[in-house]
């Protein structure tokens, strides 16, 4: 048992679907079978749509799940991402980057430089070209980097080595870049546990260096695996009723999707009965493969009528999804450690 904190982190760009739920599920399992605390954060810097929030805390309470304190939303908290941003440029480590898009994608990558690395066009200017274009665009701010790559430590993936570069901290419209946002939240709300989807992984060793540079501790990670429509691409709302309103309004309610889902994590149907039985270990590595179309024909928490999980496919031209649902979204991002054993 720890006195720690863990957290679930949703945008507030819609409804939830059955994807995120199971995430949060498993973010609030993971904090309370080791007795920490459990926070809500609105990460509402980007893509927040009226209303969304309230959906959202509405369906995390239905399907069972309780949290502590007050919710926090990134929107009030710009001060500190300024106050850290100030640290970091006091001790020479940002720079301002007037690059649009297409200057970045057309600039000649630095010999060495890993794939889809910031070129450093910006890095070492003189201040009279930081002038000249300072007048020509408003400019973001990246991290000045002292490494290409760092390695986490992922209670499901082991060892992982990723991708470092001079990532933005403030973009130029202003805004808090989500990579400086989570690292100042969760060192300030004292979150030793990161639990996400995997997905987010190759952000990570971004993530952990940044955390490094703040004299923040890096938080316990474990990037679980996502929930793919049965053409093997992440669960979408387009995909049918995958949310808690729509499987209601088609006659299946919220305790049953929350059995559904606990059932495709091999947990009994409460969240009570799954935390007594949790343990990260017997965690399915793999996606969970789900045609939301079955959840409506399901006459009950049945695993076997919905759920497909395992390899989709024994074609080798044709590989299984299982397989390739995480290494497909971090390819060219990252490269996995055997653990040392
Ligand atoms: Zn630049």
């Amino acid at each position: 048992m720890t006195s720690g904190v863990g957290r679930f982190a949703p945008s507030p760009s819609g409804e939830l679907h059955v994807g995120n739920l199971r995430t949060a599920l498993l973010a609030w399992l993971f904090a309370r079978s080791t007795g920490r605390r459990f926070l809500l954060r609105v990460e509402d810097l980007d893509r927040a749509r009226a209303g969304a929030e309230e959906v959202q805390l509405r369906d995390l309470a239905a399907v069972g799940l309780d949290w502590d304190g007050k919710v926090v939303r990134q929107t009030e908290r710009t001060a500190l991402y300024e106050e850290a941003i100030g640290r970091l440029t006091a001790a020479g480590l940002t720079y301002e980057c007037y690059c649009t898009r297409r200057e970045i994608q057309e600039a000649p990558s630095a010999p060495h430089a890993p794939q889809g690395a910031y070129p450093g066009t910006c890095r070492d200017l003189t201040a009279a070209e930081r002038a000249r274009r300072r007048a020509e665009r408003p400019a973001a701010v990246r991290l000045r980097a002292g490494v290409t790559e760092w390695t986490v430590t992922d209670v499901l993936h082991g060892r992982y080595a990723g991708l470092v570069d001079d990532f933005v901290l403030r973009r130029n419209d202003g805004v808090v870049a989500y990579n400086l946002a989570v690292v100042v939240d969760d060192a300030a709300q004292g979150i030793d546990q990161v639990v996400r989807g995997d997905d987010l992984l190759p952000s990570a060793p971004r993530q952990a260096y940044l955390a490094g540079l703040l004299g923040a501790r890096v938080p316990e990670y474990a990037h679980v695996p996502l929930v793919l429509n049965p053409a093997g691409r992440r669960l979408a709302k387009r995909d049918g009723a995958v949310t808690l309103a729509g499987l209601a309004a088609a006659g299946v309610p919220a305790e049953r999707v929350t059995a559904l889902l606990l059932g495709s994590l091999g947990l009994p149907g409460s969240v009570r009965e799954a935390l007594a039985a949790f343990s990260p270990q017997a965690l399915p590595r793999e996606p969970w493969v789900l045609d939301p179309d079955s959840l409506l024909a399901s006459p009950g928490p049945s695993r076997k009528c919905w759920v497909e999980q395992g390899p989709m496919s024994s074609d080798p031209a044709q590989p299984n999804i299982s397989r390739t649902g995480c290494r497909a979204e971090c390819r060219g991002a990252g490269r996995r450690i055997r653990p040392a054993s």
